[in-house]
């Protein structure tokens, strides 16, 4: 079976990555899509990201209304930076038959060279580069020579109507502006609730 993880500091979770996993589900045919909220995310040293507490419940919120659809807090419960491979292997560890796809922001996905033992996760995984609309790998060319499998690996899927992302919507709760109809309205009223990107 084909078991879809989606990564994510998720900060907050927005409908761009419900539809993309939606999508990807259907497209891949995946048996389930386990979204997994980034504990410490190593690139990050230097940003602020919210309180783990948070994000996951805020992922919670967002995934009630699909059965394809669970949460897994693994990474927020594993002490240090929370490392892909770990993640991929452990899923291995749990789900034995599964071929993992491991489906997250093609941003990121472009950084896979940097990544803590990226050869290994490479050979664990199908890595599926979620892009926004007109999206195009380039900024990975340089990197070619690295890691050449990278490409033979990567599936790069085009998501129709994720030009919405977690930066804007911060910014958005910031100014002040509304964010309704960006995210499911549970995580809009726990943002409200708990006075989250407002400072
Ligand atoms: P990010 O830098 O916050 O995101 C980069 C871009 O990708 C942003 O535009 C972001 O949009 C988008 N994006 C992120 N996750 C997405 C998703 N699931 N679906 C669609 N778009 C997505 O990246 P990040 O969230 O911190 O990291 C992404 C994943 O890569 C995480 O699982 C992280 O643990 C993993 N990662 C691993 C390593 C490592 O193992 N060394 C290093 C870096 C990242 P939004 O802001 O709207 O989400």
């Amino acid at each position: 079976m084909r078991l879809g993880l989606i990564g994510g500091t998720f900060d907050p979770i927005h409908y761009g990555h419900l539809v993309t996993a939606e999508v990807a589900r259907y497209e891949l045919r995946l048996a389930k899509v386990v979204f997994v909220p980034a504990g410490q995310p190593p690139h990050k040293p230097g940003r602020q990201v919210s309180p783990a507490l948070h994000r996951v419940a805020m992922v919670r919120l967002a995934l009630t209304s699909n059965p394809h659809f669970e949460l897994s807090t693994m990474e927020v419960e594993r002490p240090g930076p929370s490392y892909t491979v770990d993640t991929v292997k452990e899923f291995q560890r749990l789900y034995r038959e599964a071929e993992i796809w491991f489906i997250t922001g093609a941003d990121a996905v472009a950084e896979v060279p940097t990544w803590n033992r990226a050869e290994e996760l490479l050979q664990l995984c199908r890595l599926v580069a979620v892009a926004r609309p007109g999206y195009t790998l380039r900024g990975c060319a340089g990197k070619q020579t690295e890691l050449p499998d990278l490409w033979r690996k990567i599936h790069v899927m085009q998501v129709p109507g994720v030009a919405v992302s977690s930066t804007e919507i911060r910014e958005w709760v910031r100014m002040g502006k509304p964010i309704k109809y960006l995210l499911p309205e549970p995580v809009e009223e726990y943002i409200a609730q708990h006075g989250l990107y407002c400072g």
